[in-house]
């Protein structure tokens, strides 16, 4: 059983294409392995599989072993001075400013599976029929050898679609009996269009009978990197009304960091989790005590 060495299984959804579900999902696993989980990122965004650029691993291939499809390891279990963040270099580290490295930090090891390690042509779009994408979807979660986890985040196709329905179905399956599904996260941006959007998603988890984690509000203002001003490009608080409509705990939010799309774009691997809201504050924010 492939899922049976997990403890967590937690799924990451939006209404619709853009606002930011993989970046959520990438930020995450980052942020969960910072804390020295093992986390796995399940990328079945059939049509827009973007996880790998996002780790910054897109050269990579699965690996086919007799049991099945041995998931691409974006990094290992590594042990950082407290002072220094993943990704980091000796020069930037806390060690080369000569600060104490007494304390340890434990980041735990992170592994992805996608569809952009199978496809030949990493440039194709999928334009499958919803069987061959049933399929699929049913495959990676019969067929990926996952190593012992602690939590695998599934980032899926936007709305309520065929694969969808497949994937809990089979999901459904795997873990009767278990406690492994902890639930879904829903990802929105402040936009009436895409709240509205995600109220069907909710409702499909209503009717599924899939817990609610929590909403994360994402692109929710704009930090002007000249004058520090927050401008709120679109409209404010509509995740948390919605959150509260629902009955459902609205978990943050996140601003648009101009720093976070360059180094994606450029497809630098992360140093740390740029736009992680903890405790109200982006990591980024927290690292310069603002
Ligand atoms: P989705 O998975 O919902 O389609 P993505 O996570 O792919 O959306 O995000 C769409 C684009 O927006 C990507 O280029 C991503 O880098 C960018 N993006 C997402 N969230 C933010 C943010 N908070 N700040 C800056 N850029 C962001």
């Amino acid at each position: 059983m492939p899922l049976e060495h997990i403890r967590h299984i937690v799924l990451v959804l939006s209404g619709k294409g853009g606002v930011g579900k993989s970046s959520i999902t990438t930020q995450l696993a980052l942020a969960l392995s910072l804390q020295g989980k093992s986390v796995g990122v399940l990328d079945v965004d059939l049509t827009g599989p973007s996880v790998p650029r996002f780790f910054g691993i897109e050269e990579s291939r699965v690996r086919q072993a007799p049991g099945g499809w041995i998931p691409v390891e974006v990094h290992g279990k590594q042990t950082l001075p407290s002072n220094q963040t993943y990704g980091d270099t000796d020069a930037q580290s806390g060690a080369a400013n000569g600060a104490p490295q007494n304390l340890e930090q434990h980041v735990g090891p992170l592994s992805c599976m996608s569809l952009g390690f199978i496809l030949s042509n990493r440039g194709d779009a999928v334009i499958w029929r919803g069987p061959k994408k049933t399929a699929m979807v049913r495959q990676f979660l019969t067929d990926v050898l996952w190593p012992e986890l602690d939590f695998l985040l599934i980032d899926t196709p936007p709305g309520t679609s065929d694969e969808h329905i497949s994937l809990l179905e089979t999901l459904l399956k795997q873990t009767a009996h278990t406690t492994q599904l902890a639930g879904a996260v829903v990802v929105t941006t402040p936009q009436a269009i895409a709240i509205s959007d995600v109220k069907k998603e909710l409702n499909f988890c209503a009717k599924t009978g899939v817990r609610v984690l929590g909403v994360v509000e994402n692109m929710a203002g704009f930090v002007c990197p000249n004058c520090s001003e927050c401008c709120n490009v679109f409209s404010k608080g509509g995740g948390q009304v919605m959150a509260q409509e629902f009955g459902v705990p609205f978990l943050g939010s996140v601003p648009i960091d101009p720093a976070f799309l360059m180094l994606i774009e450029e497809g630098v691997r992360p140093r740390y989790p740029k736009g992680t809201v903890v405790e109200g504050r982006t990591l980024v924010e927290r690292e310069e005590g603002v």
